[in-house]
């Protein structure tokens, strides 16, 4: 399993679809992208290989703002509606995570009685929660961070905002995911290997950080909201 997210000038279907390639190695049993253009987000999913979803993604939309998702079932059969990325109530967020969310039942309970849901994954709750959060008025940012702090368990994440083609959110903990710098572009996976296509430039990211990625800027805060400063390398690897 593993994921990847693009912001930058290029089109980004090819290059979430590349890097999703290079993480089959983690294993998977479904997998998908979402895209962010002027019409809003599209998502394409599909169980089964890389290629399959390849055949279902429509080459006439253009976008240069995605994330991407391989996934290893968890919570929920391997099938179309688990397969990521899952969306919010009214659609204004998209999340993709690899991880287990151990609290997903309590948070259920908790906050999300009224809420339908479309998915038997955790990871909808992490998404149906941020959607919650923002319609009592938190910003994104806010609200993203407010519930990293509900969640116990592991992740790596990246979430679209359909209000905001300028920003993809990112955190992590105890699940593998690291910032690519671009000219112009910036980009985030699970592993170095899924963005060589585009850089050998690393910053590495803490647990419990979350990142604010957009195509000038990366800037990471920990749980405080407070920037950290953190200097990128240079990856010897070969693509
Ligand atoms: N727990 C999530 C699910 O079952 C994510 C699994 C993964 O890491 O791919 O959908």
């Amino acid at each position: 399993c593993g994921i990847v997210g693009y912001i930058g000038s290029k089109d980004t279907k090819e290059i979430l679809l590349k890097g999703l390639e290079k993480l089959e190695y983690r294993g998977y049993d479904s997998a998908g992208i979402a895209v962010h253009n002027e019409e809003g987000v599209h998502i394409f999913k599909e169980k089964g290989r890389i290629a399959d979803l390849r055949a279902v993604v429509n080459e006439d939309v253009q976008s240069s703002v995605g994330i991407g998702h391989t996934r290893w079932a968890t919570h929920g059969a391997p099938s179309f509606y688990n397969a990521h990325p899952h969306q919010n109530e009214d659609s204004r967020f998209t999340l993709v995570h690899n991880g287990v969310i151990e609290n997903d039942e309590q948070l259920k309970q908790e906050y999300l009685l009224e809420v339908p849901l479309q998915s038997d994954t955790d990871t909808e709750v992490i998404v149906q929660l941020i959607g919650l959060l923002s319609k009592e008025g938190m910003t994104t940012e806010d609200a993203f961070r407010k519930t990293l702090s509900l969640l116990k368990g592991s992740y790596a994440l990246a979430l679209l905002d359909k209000e905001d083609k300028s920003t993809i959110y990112v955190a992590k903990n105890k699940s593998p995911l690291l910032v690519g710098l671009g000219e112009n572009y910036n980009v985030v996976a699970s592993d170095a290997m899924a963005m060589l296509q585009v850089t050998d430039q690393f910053v590495e990211l803490m647990d419990k950080e979350m990142v604010l990625v957009t195509r000038e800027s990366v800037t990471i805060k920990n749980t405080n909201g407070e920037i950290i400063e953190r200097a990128s390398y240079k990856a010897e690897l070969d693509a």
